[in-house]
Order: structure tokens, then sequence, then C-alpha cells
């Protein structure tokens, strides 16, 4: 693995989300323990960096916050083992899976796919990419969401349902995973609703720290 992934927002081609890998979240929505990973994907246009906002979709009026641990792809993964997955990993980032509940609400009554709900521009914000030696154990790592400085989600990634490397693993016997793209590995408890003017903040233990304020579309 070689090269620079900072600019893995422009590079990268796809995003692929982990959903209900944490026990306290599935149950504050009211879901099930998976017994095999649920995965969704964002494209790469649901990418935005600090400096620019949160948009609320058109029609969404409960925009949830979900603050999870990414894990940036470093070399092309295609049914790789859990033994040897984390030689796949480049690094990691900190990133928002920014989630029109009530748009998923609905997909869900109706067995719709998701994407409506979760792969709207400016779905996925993201911190600066984090070296993978800043993080050696990627399970034991502390994620927090403030919304206007109010904790709101304040989770480890100890957690987890499904490991780092049991998720790319899973995902790459169904999709190649290549540089620069990311999987988002869940969110723990403590979403809730945003509005416009809201600021919502970040953190992964003291590496990194993010900010972005939420705005109507119109
Ligand atoms: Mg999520």
């Amino acid at each position: 693995m070689s090269g620079n992934y900072s600019r893995f927002v422009e590079l990268g081609r796809k995003i692929v989300a982990v959903g209900r890998n944490y026990r306290d979240h599935a149950a504050e929505l009211g879901n099930a323990i998976p017994d095999k990973p649920l995965i969704f994907m964002k494209p790469a246009t649901a990418y935005i960096t600090e400096g620019s906002p949160i948009k609320i979709p058109k029609g969404c009026t409960s925009l949830h916050h979900e603050i999870e641990l990414g894990i940036v792809i470093g070399k092309k993964a295609t049914d790789i083992t859990e033994a040897n997955a984390m030689d796949y990993v480049a690094g990691y980032v900190l990133a928002l899976d920014m989630t029109a509940r009530d748009l998923q609400n609905i997909a869900k009554q109706k067995g719709h796919p998701w994407e409506m709900a979760k792969s709207f521009d400016t779905s996925c914000p993201v911190s600066a990419f984090i070296p993978k030696s800043s993080i050696p154990d990627p399970h034991n790592v502390n994620v927090w969401c403030k919304v206007n400085g109010n904790m709101k989600q304040d989770g480890n990634t100890k957690d987890m349902i499904f490991t780092v490397p049991y998720l790319l693993s899973y995902i790459s016997q169904f999709f190649t995973l290549e540089p620069n793209d990311i999987v988002l590995t869940g969110t723990p408890a403590g979403v809730s609703a945003v509005k416009s003017g809201d600021v919502i903040q970040g953190g992964l233990d003291q590496l990194i720290k993010i900010e972005f304020r939420v705005e109507s579309s119109n």
C-alpha cells in the first residue's frame, strides 16, 4: 500500500455503509439485532467537508445525525479474508451518516430501498484523513456527537456487533473495495433530529473534531 489518501473525498468512488452495528442504536429505533451486516451505499456526491453546510433534503422533516468511524481503503479488495482484512486499510475518517429518518421509515414500511433517505447530496460530511498508525485499535475509540453544544451520542467502537475485519471481508464478497473508498461502520445510540441553523460537532478520541452547520435546501 502506498500513497496519500488525503484526497479520498475527490478520488473515492463509493461509500459503503453498515446499518444497526451497535445494539443500543438498533434498540432505540425498535430494530432487531441483525445476524448479518445490513449494507447500503452512498454515492461520492454525498460527500462534504468542513466549511460546507449539511442541506436538509426537500420534503424531509426529520433529518438525523449518525456519527460513525469510517475506514479508508488502501488497496483493491475482492473477496478478502477476515484474517488479512486490516492489510487493506489505509486509515480512518470521522463521518456523519446523515439520515432522513421520516423518508427511511416510509421506505422501511414499504420495503423500498433506502437511498432517498441516506444518499442525498450532503448526506456524508467527513473529517480529514486519519492515518492508520494514529488508531492502533479501531475497536477501542470513543466517538461522540453534539448538537448546539449538547452531547447526543457518546459511544465506543468496542460495542460494534460486527468488527472492522469482518465487515471488510463480508462487503468484499459482494463489492470490490478500491483505494480511497470508505466503509462507514455504524452509529452508537443517541441519534436525534436537527433543524436549520443547528451546529453538529463530532469527535474521535482526542484525534480529530468536525463541525457542520445544518441549512434548509430552500
Ligand atoms: Mg448509519
